[in-house]
């Protein structure tokens, strides 16, 4: 049986070591050092009732490996995967009851924000989009007795905006909030929001965590009992859970992680610096810059920078096709934290259904480029980018 998530937290061993261990015991009837992948949909039970597992919709032992291991990577408790990232958003707003309030970042993820905005309300769950800058502005859109939980993504998608989590964590729990992370962008490796107080962690584990482009997966982690049991009541209830296959991809993923994150930083720090210094360009954003505003709350709120940077081209929106037209590894593509290079538009793609004002707002302009810096060698990222920006002219 896999090992559960408390005895590696006791003696809290470094990150790289839990993502091996924790969830990955030798097969007991074999020996097979990596556990096999468990297909059955069904369990025979000892008795009637007894049995670890029952149906692969309630618990799956390839599931419940990667679940362990997540939650041991995040430092909480109690792990559970889902069909994608949306499904776990989706599946913990279904456990706040009818007519609950909640605050969001208001650059939230695109798909997150229609949740809220399109599916949620269908539930009479209202949301207010807000800085959550400061603990004024949540008091002032607190509506005592129905607002639950404050929402936070940190850093934002595509402006690398941070919340400090910390911070908002105190004022939710004043008042009685629950406070969820979507912790995608920095993976558990580069920032871990329970140990900053949060309650829950959301994951879109198709990203850094699965690493590979070739996993649609989602996660929730908390450390608390009783949440804990809601989401499990909710995730079978539901249903919206991943396949064995995709779970043991994704837990294979989570061993490589934290190699991989250091890797996609040492590229995106150097393709940052060499954006910063190109005369081609108006302005980076990487939080990992001493030109990022909230660059000492990046130091101390996370534990790297990762692998994402904006930045605005010089020119329009031709300049910004031409470079995408003449990068050689970063692939135009929508998603990120693959081990490839991936560029995008953001007003064009991934945030195309904000309203143009909303867009303007946030900064989203057509001369705004993200990329997702894969692990490739440094120099040839580094090359690429600059050849491409000077053809771009
Ligand atoms: C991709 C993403 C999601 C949604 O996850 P899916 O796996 O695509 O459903 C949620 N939050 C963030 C920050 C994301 O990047």
């Amino acid at each position: 049986m896999p090992a559960s998530a408390d005895f590696l937290n006791s003696r809290q061993p470094g990150l790289a070591t839990v993502a091996i261990h924790a969830g990955s015991e030798p097969d007991p009837v074999t020996g097979a050092v990596i556990p096999p992948l468990s297909l059955s949909t069904t369990f025979k039970q000892q008795e009637v009732g007894v049995g670890k597992f029952e149906y692969s919709r309630s618990n799956n032992p390839t599931r419940e490996g990667f679940e362990i291991c997540l939650a041991a990577m995040e430092r909480g408790k109690h792990g559970f995967a889902f069909a994608s990232g949306s499904a776990a958003t989706a599946t913990l707003l279904n456990t706040l009851p009818p007519n609950s309030h909640m605050l969001s970042i208001n650059d939230v993820y695109g798909g997150t924000y229609r949740y809220f905005t399109k599916v949620a309300t269908s539930m009479n769950i209202a949301v207010d989009f807000l800085e959550l800058a400061d603990a004024d502005e949540i008091i002032a859109h607190i509506k005592p007795g129905s607002t639950k939980l404050i929402w936070i993504e940190s850093p934002t998608n595509p402006t690398l905006k941070l919340v400090d989590i910390q911070k908002i964590c105190e004022v939710a729990h004043k008042n009685s909030l629950l406070v969820v992370v979507d912790n995608t962008f920095m993976s558990p490796i580069f920032q871990n929001p329970l140990e900053l107080g949060a309650d829950i962690v959301v994951h879109s584990v198709t990203k850094y965590i699965n690493g590979h482009s070739d996993v649609v997966m989602g996660a929730i982690v908390t450390r608390d009992d009783q949440i804990a049991e809601k989401i499990r009541f909710y995730q079978n209830a539901i249903g919206a859970v991943p396949s064995p296959f995709d779970s043991y991809q994704a837990h294979r993923g989570l061993k490589t992680l934290k190699l991989r994150m250091n890797q996609h930083q040492k590229n995106a720090l150097a393709v940052a610096s060499a954006l910063e210094s190109s005369p081609y360009v108006d302005r980076v954003i990487y939080p990992g810059l001493k030109s990022h505003p909230q660059y000492e709350l990046a130091k101390s709120q996370m534990h790297g920078f990762g692998g994402m940077i904006s930045f605005y081209i010089k020119g329009d929106l031709t300049n910004a096709k031409s470079f995408f037209k003449n990068v050689k590894y970063f692939a135009l593509a929508e998603s990120l934290g693959g081990v490839e290079s991936l560029a995008e538009i953001p007003s064009l793609m991934t945030h195309g259904s904000v309203s143009a004002a909303d867009r303007e707002k946030l900064g989203i302009l057509d001369t705004l480029i993200r990329l997702s810096v894969g692990i490739e060698d440094t120099e040839d990222l580094v090359d690429d980018v600059l050849n491409a920006l000077e053809k771009s002219q």
